[in-house]
């Protein structure tokens, strides 16, 4: 017999960006939600991410318009709206880095990419910049290519995590990382999660938000579909020697030859207020399993090759492994929308990107309701919370 046995409306597993939204929405909607997370809040993709939210720009280079481009298209928007104080989460209190990415190539665009920058599609989604309002970095006289403003917003994610978790903190619950996990079911019913000897948590509804760490809980349900996918990265960050002669700030992705970005560079500040460039693309995508002195070498020749003119200060390397977790898809489809698979009243989701986080909320909530969800009062569980997990920038230079 379990030491604490608690109840709740609904538990969710993992305290990501998915986990976290979700948690807040229905806390906030007057139902009891209970989120478990086995390491720090945020640890894993999301305080790995860029913070870019998304408005499928960068797909829609490729010429293919398609359903992706939509459903992420609504959600700069979304986030507006939450930064603004009225969407459906408060994040008035969210440090945004910039409320607009740029894009530029080193070398003149051909007509053909220019007018297709230009057609109907795309010129709602970027503007060409000015040479009087472009940035110091691209005033230089040596820089002869084009640059464009894309309406996506960059934000500071621990500030993101604090938004969210903190009203709900009561019930974002520390479980020990090593616990066994195992399920009380009555045919296609999930009843209750235990969580090693000690704990057993009883609710009407279960949802799975837990990255790469729903293999293991859908393993330990004996579910085998929906399959997830990892996709490895190897990012990569650098920033000046000399927090006094620091690196400038730059939200910006960098075209290649073709109309497709080949990295994507995002600025933070260390614990030293210090500019760190977290830079991802290709280089990340091809960077997977190669050594420290390797990558880091191929970056310092990126950026010689993207930004030719500038003088970069003497510069510190890090550089950081992550995979990405989402639902298993074939090699050519691009994430459309968050994943959500209802099995009774369990829900296996993904967000598959950061910015879709409101979008797999809205899913879930929708299954939920469909499943008519009562909202009881429970007594606030007094188990230990989890906290929130370091910036990388604070960690990966050490
Ligand atoms: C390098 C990188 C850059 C990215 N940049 C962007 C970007 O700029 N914009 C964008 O939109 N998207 C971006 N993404 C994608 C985005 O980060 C992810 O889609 C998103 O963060 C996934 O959120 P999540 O909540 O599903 O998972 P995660 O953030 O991985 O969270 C899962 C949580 O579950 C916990 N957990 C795991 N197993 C258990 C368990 N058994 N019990 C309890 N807790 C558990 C983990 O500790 C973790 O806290 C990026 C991804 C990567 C890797």
């Amino acid at each position: 017999m379990p030491k604490h046995i608690i109840t709740t409306d609904v538990v969710i597993i993992g305290a990501g960006i998915a986990g976290l939204w979700l948690h807040h929405r229905l806390n906030k909607m007057g139902f009891h939600a209970l989120l478990l997370e086995n390491n720090t809040i945020g640890n894993a993709q999301t305080l790995s991410s860029q913070g870019i939210i998304h408005g499928g720009t960068k797909y829609a280079l490729n010429g293919i318009l398609s359903k992706a481009t939509q459903a992420i298209g609504e959600m700069p928007a979304r986030w507006k709206d939450c930064l603004a104080g009225k969407g459906d989460v408060d994040l008035t209190s969210v440090n945004v880095f910039t409320d607009h990415q740029l894009m530029w190539s080193k070398e003149q665009l051909s007509s053909k990419i220019v007018s297709f920058f230009a057609s109907k599609a795309l010129s709602s989604r970027m503007q060409t910049v000015e040479k009087s309002a472009q940035p110091e970095l691209f005033q230089d006289p040596n820089f002869k290519g084009a640059l464009y403003r894309l309406e996506e917003p960059v934000l500071d994610i621990p500030t993101v995590l604090h938004a969210l978790a903190k009203p709900w903190q009561d019930r974002i619950l520390q479980i020990p990382a090593d616990a066994d996990i195992s399920w009380q079911q009555d045919k296609n019913t999930v009843q209750s999660i235990q969580i090693g000897d000690d704990l057993e948590i009883k609710a009407q509804q279960f949802v799975l938000t837990a990255g790469e760490g729903n293999q293991a809980l859908l393993d330990s349900l004996g579910i085998n579909k929906p399959t997830m996918q990892r996709r490895p990265l190897q990012m990569v960050m650098c920033k000046a020697k000399d927090k006094h002669n620091a690196l400038p700030k730059l939200y910006a992705h960098s075209l290649g030859s073709g109309s497709t970005p080949i990295a994507t560079i995002t600025s933070h500040l260390d614990d030293d207020g210090n500019v760190v460039w977290y830079i991802g693309g290709n280089i990340a995508e091809q960077g997977v399993g190669k050594s420290f002195k390797q990558l880091t070498h191929e970056a310092e020749e990126l950026l010689h090759d993207i930004l030719p003119w500038f003088e970069h200060p003497e510069l510190k390397w890090a550089t950081h492994a992550i995979n990405r977790a989402e639902p298993k898809q074939s090699a050519l489809s691009r994430p459309d929308t968050a994943f959500v698979e209802s099995k009774g009243n369990l829900h296996i989701t993904w967000p598959t990107k950061l910015a879709l986080a409101p979008n797999l909320a809205d899913s879930v909530i929708n299954a939920l309701t469909k499943q008519n969800l009562i909202a009881h009062s429970h007594p606030s569980p007094s188990l230990p919370q989890a906290t929130i997990g370091k910036a990388l920038w604070d960690t990966a230079f050490k």
